[in-house]
């Protein structure tokens, strides 16, 4: 017969959120916590992502987790040790007349915060960036802070640094059950049963399923979203600054990378989807005809050698709000959640794991996340941003 092995704290998925909350929960003085993910170490939503890192939000509690998250990205290797392979490029944000207020607002509260985001002439923008087609775009907004991560290497490096610091990750070890008793809960997985009193869930998408073991009822959609690569004859240049592009439906992004290519992805449009392992890195081409079509509008010098090089696609876990939804179950002091981060999580995931760890051992969070709460739904305090609902809050 095999003893159940005993945690203090069991965190169930290895992502960026997983591992972000296992470093700073043994930062902040855990003992015995274990991780338990069913594949490798970052296998699920975080590999696919873009990792853009802006810090454009009008909610309040986003800008915050943006920003100071984007300092722990900027001086990684200080703060938590290892490299995030963080590449400061700027951001450019286009937006139609309709957000000209709404943009403006925000790029006060950029400034109060300390990002450097200014409005610029559609002549500067083309300085900075020289292959965008502008003259449809009336607010243009510049920040030179703004970047994208490697979001393998980000969560690699959390991931042992909290090895280091005493953190036992057991992978290949899908979490099959969780049985309560009492304060008590035993986490069945094919190796073995670990008891533990404190659960934390961050199975991303995945993390309704486990939910359901214990009743716990999470808001959240699956949707299906594409990223394409396009390559021209004009190598796309590794440090333009982002863009995004709030004059398109569903507001798409442009971000370099090597090889002198431009991944493009879209910020509101997805598929729903059931189930998260029914997934495919199968992309339409109505998909890339359509971004084609929106490319070729705004930067059409480019396109018109552009090829379509590489695409795949990922998971967004979508609550109704498109805000995450992270902290202790409602009614419970021993589980917690952080999941629901709507497509636009990793650039705040070092500072709202760092607020959940500290939630979780009874520590005043450095950074707010009650305004994350899981009752804000039933208790009409669904968050708001000035763009409606969507990825860009
Ligand atoms: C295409 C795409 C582009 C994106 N671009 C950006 C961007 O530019 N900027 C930005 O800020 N955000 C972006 N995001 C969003 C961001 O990447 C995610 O919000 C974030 O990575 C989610 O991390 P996570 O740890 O919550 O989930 P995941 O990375 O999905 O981690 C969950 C883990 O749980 C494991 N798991 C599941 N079930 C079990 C189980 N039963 N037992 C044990 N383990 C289990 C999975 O294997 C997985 O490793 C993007 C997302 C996608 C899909």
């Amino acid at each position: 017969m095999r003893t159940n092995r005993t945690a203090d704290i069991i965190i169930i998925g290895a992502g960026v959120y997983g591992c972000g909350i296992a470093y700073n929960l043994a930062k902040n003085g855990a003992n015995n916590v274990v991780l338990l993910e069913r594949k490798a170490i970052c296998s699920g939503g975080t590999a696919k992502s873009c990792a853009a890192s802006r810090t454009h939000y009008s909610i309040q509690t986003n800008l915050i987790h943006a920003v100071e998250s984007l300092k722990i990205f900027e001086n990684f290797g200080e703060i938590v040790g290892g490299d995030p392979g963080f590449r400061r490029t700027g951001y450019l944000i286009l937006g139609p007349e309709e957000y000209g207020e709404p943009m403006q607002a925000v790029f006060r509260r950029q400034n109060e915060y300390g990002i450097d985001t200014a409005t610029v002439s559609r002549e500067e923008a083309a300085q900075i960036h020289p292959l965008l087609y502008l003259d449809d775009v009336e607010v243009i907004g510049y920040d030179t802070r703004g970047g994208y991560c490697d979001p393998y290497l980000t969560t690699m490096s959390y991931a042992r640094r909290a090895q280091d610091l005493g953190v036992t990750i057991e992978t290949n070890t899908p979490v099959t059950g969780i049985r309560l008793n009492g304060r008590v809960k035993t986490v069945q997985t094919p190796s073995g049963d670990f008891e533990s009193s404190i659960v934390v869930l961050a199975a991303g998408p995945w993390t309704r399923a486990v939910g359901e073991m214990i009743g716990v009822e999470l808001p959240y959609v699956v949707s299906r979203h594409k990223v394409i690569t396009l390559k021209g004859d004009q190598p796309y240049q590794i440090d333009w600054p982002i863009v995004k592009d709030m004059t398109t439906p569903d507001k798409i992004y442009l971000r370099s990378d090597r090889g002198g290519t431009v991944l493009v992805g879209t910020g509101d449009h997805g598929d729903p989807i059931q189930d998260p392992d029914s997934l495919t890195d199968q992309v339409d081409q109505a998909h890339i005809s359509r971004i084609s079509g929106l490319i070729s509008r705004r930067m059409p010098e480019f396109f018109r050698t552009a090829e379509c090089t590489a695409s795949w696609t990922g998971p967004y876990d979508i609550t109704p709000d498109w805000n995450p939804l992270v902290g202790p179950v409602p009614g419970r002091d021993d589980i917690y959640v952080a999941v629901g981060f709507s497509g636009h999580g990793f650039k705040l995931a070092p500072t709202i794991s760092e607020a959940l760890a500290q939630s979780v051992l009874g520590l005043e969070p450095r950074l707010p996340i009650s305004e994350y709460s899981m009752t804000r739904f039933s208790q009409g305090e669904a968050l708001h941003g000035a763009y409606g609902i969507g990825s860009i809050s």
